[in-house]
């Protein structure tokens, strides 16, 4: 738990939680099986965009007791780089997160227009 880990070891504890995230999976939603990302640690499917609600505040915080699907609704670009809005369907809490180099960005226009209502 968030609370019972020390200060300093905090970092520590991120990179050892990054490295065990990028792995290849099977998506949750449409069970596609999701390879290794090449740069970025992968949090999203990259063919439905699927990701699910384990960050509370900040990236990688892991304190979430929501785990609930999340779902994307939006997406933003700032400095060349194109964000993604997820929404938790279930607590409705928002989250930002990069994009992947081989997300399927034409796949994420027509989700978040889909999704525009959750
Ligand atoms: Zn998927
Ligand atoms: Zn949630």
């Amino acid at each position: 738990m968030w609370f019972l880990r020390p200060l300093g070891q905090k970092n520590i504890y991120k990179i050892l939680i990054m490295k065990k995230i990028n792995e290849s999976f099977t998506c949750i939603n449409c069970k596609k099986e999701i390879p290794l990302a090449a740069k970025t640690c992968r949090n999203h499917c990259p063919y439905c965009f699927t990701s699910l609600h384990v960050d509370w505040e900040i990236p990688w915080d892991r304190a979430s007791v929501c785990h609930w699907i999340m779902k994307p609704i939006n997406y933003e670009i700032r400095n060349w780089t194109m964000k993604i809005l997820f929404k938790c369907t279930k607590c409705g809490k928002l989250h930002r997160n990069k994009r992947a180099d081989d997300d399927n960005i034409q796949a994420l226009l027509q989700l978040v227009k889909e999704n525009q209502n959750l």
